[in-house]
């Protein structure tokens, strides 16, 4: 929400603000923040990445060197006093501030929930701020990340009081904070660059506490946060969370990505899923649960059952082909040591774990070079990659070289490599070494993830690229096979990315082909109707979408026992026509809705009374493995938008059972009525039709509208004025845009009437529990 920025900044009028390093994980954020807060925000980085700059152009953040009228330029600790722009910025005579120093600016005057401490700082952060979101209790947040799922902005200005932020302790500036509540992740010494000694960084962080006017959270097991003072003052309360903790709480079962934990203690909650493995993750569960009930939210079991994530925190970036590809921040040793372990655990059986590690800074690696052998021991082979040096000169014993000499001489077992050549070199020794069942862990706080995401991209490239030229030759001319196919234009809502794969079959024959030799590569596969009731993700479909368009798929025919064999692409509209045609009485229900038979059936499409199913004899259906079933109605599990037998599998065709005749006149009536019907009460832009399911006795739509919400836009995207359960594409809505405007929707309609809306459009490219 843009607001008017606030009228002083360290005492001084300030409207146009440059961010040095605009593209580092602290400033990134810090620069949107100020940017939605109404300030003219400008920023330039000399290696800026491609997800960063869209994140910050999306928000106003322009791209560009210091300009002319600036009145503040806030710079990150990443950039050197000898750093070749800190000439102009001297020249100009601006105000210069670090990035904490204004964040800090920034928090006076609010409600700052201070989430600091060694580590899972931002993954902490994160779940409280994904918490907040959900449960739409408005605070104001700055991450120190991007959010796994690019939809959600990193940084939010909602005008509330409150404001969630990262605080970072390497550089100094937390001393310039004065949180209402402290949540203290862990301690652990790190930053041996600025603390000398652990007691130096405790101390700093005992005045935190002191300064602090609410609570403080701390870690029950960190043995350091227990050597923080004890001192408060009356109107603090110094709590901690963990195992035995005031916030008590442990893990109580796992499954698929999930953990259950057990709350007790001051939790008003018994129970919680969260979706993030790892014992720390659940350490880091319980803060931010914690302090979201102290901030007043009124959280529930699922809460963070569909938590989004965080870029670079256990990212899964590829789990396909039987090897799983994850990217992860950790860079001091018990993070290290405490994400393979959780990787180890979790390894298919027979699987090895295969970690490609870049240390983070000189200072850190001759530090605690030992700790990182015992760190890396949980792997089965290592790749080292050159030290990452954020800035700094290489320090004696601090290079990747020293630190394969120290596995080599305390862990001669542990494989490790080094390859410190280019990442090409990298990528071919990966590309020998991983096989099916493997897990490569690709590891460090420095440029680590470019290689990650480059060897991910070219290894499902290569597999899309196989997949097409394996395929093709085997298939007739008639039938289309393409890649990269725009979606957008093959769907009602027009929003969204291509298609990786995209096929249009034109046989039985070669349907088959194609679902066996994707279930036998690994490919995804998708069924497209006419794209009605489907919102497709800005980023595309990693899948092969199979559409049954060509002609071959549009049977009618009327059998000799006055059914009705029908094609799964035929159109329904087509279906009612040649129905009424043919003077066969009860399709009329269908006129006007704008899918295809397939998709109808997938659905279970209903309207004015009636439902497909009601008309269904049989179903002829593929399964992924290819094999064609012909399923009776009575086998079938069918209920309100959905068949289940069509959850993974293809409809090809059907036979339906008029349930009379007529004169074709007659049906023609029926089917105008209904058509007048739908045009008084449907809007005429684009949409996915109804966005929501109706809850159980009643209307979805009757609730967003007493909620006020007709009309509510996200960019291009609006809550239909005529209908509140149809959100339309006024105005080049983008797939985002949708999304965020269904997110908003429901949730506020969770708030204020306590009921959980169920999406009834299809999302592709993305999933609605990790986006809702
Ligand atoms: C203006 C408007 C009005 C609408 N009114 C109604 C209404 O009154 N009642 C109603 O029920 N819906 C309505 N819809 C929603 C939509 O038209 C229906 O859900 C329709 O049945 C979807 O068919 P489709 O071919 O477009 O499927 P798509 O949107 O392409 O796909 C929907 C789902 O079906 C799956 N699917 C598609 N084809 C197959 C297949 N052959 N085999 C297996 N799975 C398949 C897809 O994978 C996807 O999961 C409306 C939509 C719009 C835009």
């Amino acid at each position: 929400m843009k607001s008017r920025p606030q009228a002083l900044l360290f005492g001084e009028t300030v409207k146009r603000i440059h961010c040095l390093g605009v593209g580092g994980m602290g400033m990134a954020p810090l620069a949107i923040y100020m940017a939605e807060s109404g300030y003219e925000v400008s920023g330039q980085d000399d290696a800026l990445r491609d997800e960063v700059r869209d994140v910050l152009l999306r928000h106003g953040v322009k791209l560009e060197p210091l300009p002319e009228r600036c009145d503040l330029v806030a710079i990150s600790s990443a950039i050197k006093p000898d750093h070749s722009e800190m000439a102009a910025v001297t020249a100009s005579k601006c105000r210069l501030v670090k990035r904490g120093e204004l964040l800090a600016e920034v928090a006076r005057g609010k409600k700052l929930v201070a989430i600091c401490g060694s580590h899972g700082k931002t993954t902490t952060a994160a779940m409280l701020i994904d918490a907040l979101r959900r449960l739409d209790f408005p605070a104001d947040y700055v991450l120190g990340a991007l959010f796994a799922d690019e939809s959600v902005a990193p940084a939010a200005c909602t005008g509330s009081d409150w404001l969630v932020a990262e605080v970072d302790e390497s550089d100094g500036t937390i001393d310039g904070f004065n949180p209402e509540i402290s949540l203290i992740v862990n301690l652990d010494w790190d930053h041996t660059d600025h603390y000398a000694t652990a007691e130096a960084m405790i101390g700093t962080f005992d005045s935190l506490v002191a300064r602090t006017t609410g609570a403080v959270l701390t870690s029950k097991e960190c043995e350091l946060s227990e050597q923080l003072s004890s001192e408060t003052n009356s109107s603090k309360e110094r709590l901690t969370f963990g195992r035995g903790g005031d916030f008590a709480g442990q893990v109580d079962s796992k499954s698929e990505g999930i953990q259950k934990l057990k709350l007790g203690g001051r939790f008003e909650l018994k129970a919680a899923r969260v979706r993030a493995i790892g014992e720390f993750n659940a350490r880091n569960a319980l803060g931010a649960l914690a302090t979201a009930q102290i901030m007043g939210a009124t959280l529930c079991e699922e809460t963070l059952a569909s938590f989004i994530g965080v870029r670079r925190r256990q990212s899964v970036l590829s789990d396909e082909g039987g090897i799983r590809i994850i990217e992860d921040y950790a860079h001091h040793p018990n993070e290290v040591g405490s994400l393979l372990l959780s990787l180890r655990e979790a390894l298919a059986e027979g699987g090895r774990l295969i970690t490609v590690f870049q240390p983070h800074r000189f200072s850190r690696t001759a530090q605690f070079k030992h700790e990182f052998v015992t760190a890396l021991s949980p792997a089965d082979v290592v790749f080292l990659r050159e030290v990452y040096s954020a800035g700094e000169s290489p320090v004696e014993g601090g290079t990747s070289t020293d630190l394969l000499a120290a596995c080599q001489s305390a862990a001669p077992e542990l494989a490790v490599r080094l390859v410190n050549g280019n990442a090409d070199e990298l990528f071919a020794l990966l590309d020998d070494t991983v096989r099916a069942g493997d897990t490569v862990a690709f590891v460090g706080a420095g440029s680590i993830d470019e290689a990650a995401h480059e060897w991910t991209r070219r290894g499902k490239l290569k597999r899309w690229d196989a997949f097409v030229e394996s395929v093709k030759p085997q298939l007739s001319d008639d039938t289309l096979i393409k890649r990269e196919e725009p979606l957008a234009n093959k769907t009602t809502m027009r929003v969204g990315g291509a298609a990786r794969i995209y096929a249009e079959p034109a046989s039985r024959d070669e349907l088959q082909l194609l679902v066996k030799a994707a279930q036998a590569e690994g490919v995804e596969v998708r069924f497209l109707g006419r794209g009605s009731n489907l919102i497709i993700a800005d980023a595309g479909v990693d899948a092969l979408v199979i559409s049954l368009t060509k002609p071959q798929w549009s049977e009618f025919t009327v059998t000799g026992e006055g059914q009705v064999r029908v094609g799964a692409g035929l159109r329904l509209k087509n279906l009612c026509g040649l129905a009424a045609k043919a003077g066969l009485v009860g399709f009329e229900f269908l006129e006007g809705i704008p899918g295809n038979v397939g998709g109808a059936l997938r659905m279970n499409a209903g309207a004015m009374g009636g439902w497909m199913f009601d008309i269904v004899e049989e179903v002829e259906l593929m399964t992924l493995d290819g094999e064609i079933r012909t399923v009776p109605k009575a086998d079938m599990h069918v209920a309100y938008r959905c068949c289940e037998e069509l959850l993974d599998a293809i409809a090809i065709g059907a036979v339906l059972s008029p349930s009379s005749s007529a004169d074709t006149e007659s049906v023609g009536r029926q089917i105008d009525v209904y058509r007048k019907k739908r045009q008084e009460s449907q809007p005429r832009e684009p949409s996915a039709g109804c966005i929501f399911k109706n809850p159980e006795g009643g209307s979805a739509g009757q609730l967003i509208d007493e909620a006020g919400l007709k009309g509510e836009r996200v960019g291009g995207a609006e809550v239909s004025l005529v209908h509140g359960n149809f959100v339309v594409n006024r105005d080049k809505a983008s797939g985002s845009d949708v999304v965020n405007l269904v997110r908003k929707v429901r949730s506020s309609i969770l708030n204020s009437k306590g009921i959980a809306l169920e999406p009834e459009a299809q999302l592709w490219g993305q999933r609605w529990e990790d986006v809702l």
